[in-house]
């Protein structure tokens, strides 16, 4: 796994301490460590020389705040530089013209175009209380009408019938028409795609696009396409005036590059973000903390002054030191973590400022419940001995374990399946520690908040 941005900007940064200013001689390896960083992303590389351009001309001669290192503030003009590059605020969906509005969707074929035309007729359904029509201009595959008919349903909107033997212009007068009499506000058009961009397909988008006049036009890209997202995205904005962009499958292995290179190529803003296969994995595009996953660093700059207001850094430290000294993670120890995220604004604050990976990792499902879940988690805890707290083991693989549950369970007033629930997190917890090992969250949080 490669390391994150900070750890190898940490690394530099070391050779440069006392050095006040950003210099031209200077920011040359932090340059191109931020340049390693990106392409690893998947950005693509004109973008990448842009945007390095850009980042060095702000850096130059900038002040270095004696309690940050050069390699700090770097990043964060970074971040800073990313956040700004993907998004303008909060860009939702654009509904005002003369009902219907209608939305049309472009993009390649597999990009997600059908399952987001479903989730955005949701989205406007629950979110601005739509009356949604969806309709497939696809008539090259029959399949592809079906789908977007079983998850309209899905979405609870209404779906225009069209078959493989009409021309697109022909469903789409059809669509419009109904749209009209039967008073949608909202009528999304989704559209044939091809495996590789083709005149023919372009050529048949346009034509729709001219006839149905859309209030929106929504090129749909799969964030894994990384390096391809390019040039799909140059031929998609050569053709249509696209006022929008979903970045699908953003809940794929992809750290999200395409977001920096499609906004950049297409010059228009990333709308939302696919994160499942679901109908209701569509979120509002957040460009300051995707900026964090493409660095795969989460939002550091706040994480820091977080840790630096809230979070005994001494107890982190030792924490730090304890697993770096190998020393089994032990339930104290889970506990004091627990404490200390509490202390930092709450579980789903901590969350969002986590690099990517170990979010992921923790799991990011539904952090209200994650909060009462860690109330659960303490009373359990509280009810070991500590000898119980000290040797997990004995919970885990030792004879007695039965019976020792047994009485936790009572001691805390929870079931036998809260406490191996608890016994499962720790286990987790335990395992991505060891990982954590050679250079981890503590051992990052020390470094920049010390
Ligand atoms: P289309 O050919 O552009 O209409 O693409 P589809 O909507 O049929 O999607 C292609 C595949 O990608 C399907 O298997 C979808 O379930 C999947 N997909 C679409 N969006 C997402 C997403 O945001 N996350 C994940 N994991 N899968 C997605």
């Amino acid at each position: 796994m490669a390391s994150n941005l900070t750890e190898r900007l940490s690394r530099l940064v070391k050779t440069m301490r006392g050095q006040s200013r950003i210099t031209e001689s200077n920011v040359q390896d932090m340059l191109r460590e931020v340049r390693m960083a990106l392409l690893e992303a998947d950005v693509a590389l004109p973008v990448v020389r842009d945007f390095i351009a850009r980042v060095k001309d702000k850096a130059l001669g900038q002040e270095v705040v004696s309690s940050l290192t050069p390699g700090q503030v770097l990043v964060s003009i970074v971040q800073k530089e990313l956040s700004a590059t993907m998004g303008e605020g909060v860009s939702d969906i654009n509904l005002a013209t003369q009902p219907p509005a209608v939305i049309l969707m472009a993009g390649l074929q597999g990009a997600g175009k059908t399952t987001t035309t479903a989730k955005l007729a949701k989205h406007l359904i629950e979110k601005r209380k739509k009356k949604v029509l969806t309709v497939s201009a696809d008539v090259y595959r029959p399949a592809a009408i079906e789908q977007l008919k079983t998850v309209t349903a899905q979405a609870g909107a209404e779906w225009f019938p069209s078959a493989p033997d009409q021309k697109p212009a022909e469903i789409a007068a059809a669509a419009i028409d109904h749209a009209r009499r039967h008073y949608f506000d909202v009528l999304l058009v989704d559209t044939a795609g091809r495996l590789a961009i083709d005149e023919a397909l372009m050529a048949e988008i346009k034509a729709l696009h001219a006839q149905l006049k859309p209030v929106e036009t929504l090129f749909v890209v799969d964030a894994m396409q990384g390096q391809d997202a390019v040039n799909t995205a140059k031929a998609f904005k050569d053709t249509l005036p696209l006022t929008g962009v979903v970045l699908t499958k953003l809940d794929g292995d992809s750290r999200g590059g395409a977001a920096l290179s499609v906004r950049q190529i297409t010059g228009v803003p990333i709308k939302f973000a696919g994160v499942s296969e679901k109908i209701d994995g569509l979120e509002v595009f957040d460009a300051d903390r995707h900026a964090g996953r493409v660095l795969g660093m989460g939002d550091i700059v706040a994480l820091v002054e977080e840790v630096q207001k809230g979070v005994d850094i001494e107890a982190a430290q030792k924490l730090a030191e304890k697993v770096k000294s190998g020393a089994e993670f032990d339930f104290n120890d889970f506990l004091s973590q627990i404490s200390q995220m509490k202390k930092m604004g709450g579980l789903s604050g901590l969350m969002d400022k986590l690099p990517t990976e170990l979010a992921a990792k923790a799991g990011q499902a539904d952090m209200d419940k994650a909060e009462r879940d860690v109330r659960r988690m303490e009373g359990i805890i509280s009810a070991m001995t500590a000898k119980e707290r000290r040797q997990p083991a004995l919970l885990m693989d030792g004879k007695s374990k039965a019976s020792r549950k047994r009485r936790i369970a009572q001691g805390a007033g929870v079931q036998i399946q809260d406490v191996n629930r608890l016994l499962n997190q720790f286990e987790q917890m335990q395992t991505m520690m060891k990982k954590m090992k050679g250079g981890g969250l503590m051992k990052m949080m020390k470094r920049m908040g010390g």
